[in-house]
């Protein structure tokens, strides 16, 4: 009989997984988790970690549940000489695996079809991570896109995304007997157990994803135009984690909103599809660009006055002590669930990378290894367009301010109450700004700043024009 590996990676789901899908109407399958240095490159951070445990979990728990096979992990240097090892072993004739648009894989995709296809292998890479292909979409000079509005509009002409797959029908096991790891010796656990709040808030598996994406469609995706910046409320999917594992393609989450509005979308309905488009957009920039990982998109900003530091105020940030109470939230409920509002990080990059003028990458790594979402593409164009050299066509010298932003988007100061209980004494027209209650208020709730809570780090106006200023320099260089 015809057996095939499918060598599995971030798209540990069974439905709409066109490597399995696929191998599974050939013949016998071998799934196989390879944890090589060569395929996770960059080391994973240490709640994606948690979250790849988990998922790795209820995947291989799927697998055996529904179809009796078992999921073959393997740990190793090399992608090619695990591989290899493998197909000596098993005799298979193909090897089927998605398509990963990480630069730093990419590389590695083309040499396993390669080597694989001389030695006479069936060899099939297929196409679910994005809803467009990178090289395909171009402007119409031929080029890759820089700026988001025109590759969107473009996207919606060209791109028509294929409907999703439903999960196999069967999976024949293989009858050649394949030597595992266990899933606990890939040791994505931490000795120290810091995630309580994270299992309570996440269920991670395949399940779990889609009933986050029915609530979200029950409840929130036609206010989300309105609502989505509005951290005190639970009005975005919160599909990213499940996302980046692959544990639902872009295109279950688009055909689930097409299909429920028959085609006329709300204007919510539509805005949340736009978000899905800039997931497509950030990868498309890293595809074409893919030294973003390292490097400023916008060159003239190798000059700004940048600090590497990782000192005494950068660890105040990344605990959530800096006395700014939007900023300390937003940090604290990253540390505890692994995962911020999207509103709250643009926030809180600005403030690292403008009011602090920290480098944009120590911010960036902080949030790789902190995030359930971890997503290389999306976290690096995050951080660039928020520190201001990235793809963006707003001006770069934006500098949010943390009391105005937090009073607009979370008006009652629920969402700083939540996550900074020191501050739920104080009325709400204080807790964005503690150091602004006059002294008796304080007083009457029996709250000192500076005790029960820190005085800001930075004074906000001083270190905004000190931001600005290192801009107009940048501009005048230019
Ligand atoms: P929703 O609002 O429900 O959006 C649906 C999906 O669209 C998201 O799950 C995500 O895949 C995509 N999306 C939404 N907003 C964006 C955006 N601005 N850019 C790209 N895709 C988007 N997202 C990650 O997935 N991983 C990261 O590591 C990451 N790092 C970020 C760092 C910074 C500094 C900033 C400003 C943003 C970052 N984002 C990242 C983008 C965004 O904040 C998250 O995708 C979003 O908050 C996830 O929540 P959600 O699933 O509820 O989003």
């Amino acid at each position: 009989m015809v057996t095939t590996i499918v060598l599995l990676r971030w798209d540990l789901r069974l439905s709409d997984n066109p490597a399995l899908f696929e191998a599974s109407k050939k013949g016998a399958v071998i799934p196989v988790f390879l944890y090589t240095k060569d395929l996770f490159p960059r080391s994973i951070g240490g709640a994606k970690k948690w979250w790849l445990h988990r998922a790795l979990e209820s995947f291989s728990g799927e697998l055996k549940r529904r179809y009796n096979v078992d999921l073959v992990i393997r740990i190793g240097e090399s992608t090619l000489e695990e591989l290899e090892k493998l197909v000596f072993e098993t005799k298979v004739s193909g090897i089927f695996f998605n398509k990963n648009y990480d630069p730093l894989t990419k590389n590695l995709e083309e040499r396993i079809i390669e080597h694989f296809t001389k030695k006479g292998l069936d060899v099939r890479s297929f196409k679910s991570f994005l809803l467009h292909e990178p090289e395909e979409l171009r402007t119409d000079e031929g080029r890759p896109y820089i700026v988001f509005t025109p590759f969107w509009k473009k996207f919606q002409v060209e791109c028509v995304v294929p409907k999703p797959l439903g999960i196999p029908e069967r999976i024949v096991k293989s009858n050649v007997n394949v030597s595992s790891r266990n899933l606990e010796e890939l040791k994505l656990l931490p000795t120290i157990k810091w995630y309580d709040e994270m299992e309570k808030c996440w269920n991670v598996s395949e399940t779990g994803a889609f009933e986050r994406l029915k609530y979200f469609l029950d409840n929130a995706v036609d206010s989300y135009k309105d609502l989505r910046d509005r951290p005190d409320l639970d009005n975005t999917s919160m599909l990213s984690p499940y996302l980046a594992a692959g544990m639902i393609s872009p295109r279950q989450i688009w055909h689930a909103v097409i299909e429920r509005y028959d085609g006329k979308l709300t204007e919510g309905a539509y805005a949340f599809l736009r978000e899905l488009g800039w997931r497509e957009f950030s990868y498309h920039i890293l595809y074409h660009n893919p030294s973003l990982v390292d490097a400023n998109l916008r060159k003239e900003f190798d000059k700004f006055p940048w600090c590497w530091d990782r000192d005494e105020g950068f660890w105040k940030w990344t605990k959530g002590l800096t006395g700014i109470p939007i900023i300390d939230a937003g940090m604290r409920q990253l540390w505890r669930i692994g995962w911020m509002h999207n509103r709250v990080r643009m926030i809180v990059a600005s403030w690292l990378t403008k009011n602090m003028l920290k480098h944009w990458k120590l911010g960036e790594e902080w949030f790789w290894d902190t995030l359930v979402d971890a997503d290389i593409a999306n976290n690096v164009q995050g951080w660039q367009w928020t520190a201001g050299c990235g793809a963006d066509a707003a001006p770069y010298f934006r500098i949010f301010n943390p009391v105005s932003q937090g009073r607009k988007f979370d008006p009652n100061g629920e969402y700083v109450k939540k996550w900074v209980p020191e501050l739920r004494s104080l009325p709400p027209e204080y807790v964005h700004a503690p150091w602004e209650a006059p002294e008796m208020v304080l007083r009457s709730v029996g709250f000192e700043l500076g005790k029960d809570y820190p005085l800001p780090m930075l004074p906000l106006e001083e270190s905004r024009k000190r931001a600005l200023d290192a801009f107009q320099q940048l501009g005048k260089s230019r």
